[in-house]
């Protein structure tokens, strides 16, 4: 069995891979992971930041059969359903989703 890292991106619904358990990865080496996906995406500062932060709080770490590994998406970013991954990598679906965005307005009328 391999244990392997699932990062999902909310805006697009593309997923990556990474081999090894979250504990082997430093918050810096997740941001160099995402950041060049969250690039392709028309993001301002602020927005780029809360997805970063977003995906990197939802990675959701599996155990899979060592064979099974080569069909992760190890190499890039992939969309959702073009790519294969094992039933419940990602968390997200179920249970309390986590709002993306703060949603409450402080509009004085
Ligand atoms: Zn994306």
């Amino acid at each position: 069995m391999e244990s392997a890292m699932v990062l999902s991106c909310p805006v697009c619904n593309a997923v990556h891979a990474l081999e090894g358990r979250r504990s082997e990865y430093s918050k810096q080496d997740l941001y160099a992971r995402v950041k060049p996906h969250l690039g392709r995406h028309d993001l301002n500062e602020p927005k780029m930041a809360i997805r970063k932060y977003e995906i990197i709080s939802n990675a959701t770490e599996i155990v899979i059969p060592s064979e099974t590994t080569q069909q992760l998406p190890i190499e890039e970013w992939t969309k959702r359903d073009d790519t294969w991954l094992p039933d419940g990598a990602l968390s997200s679906g179920e249970g309390s989703l986590p709002a993306p965005e703060p949603s409450v307005e402080i509009s004085s009328r």
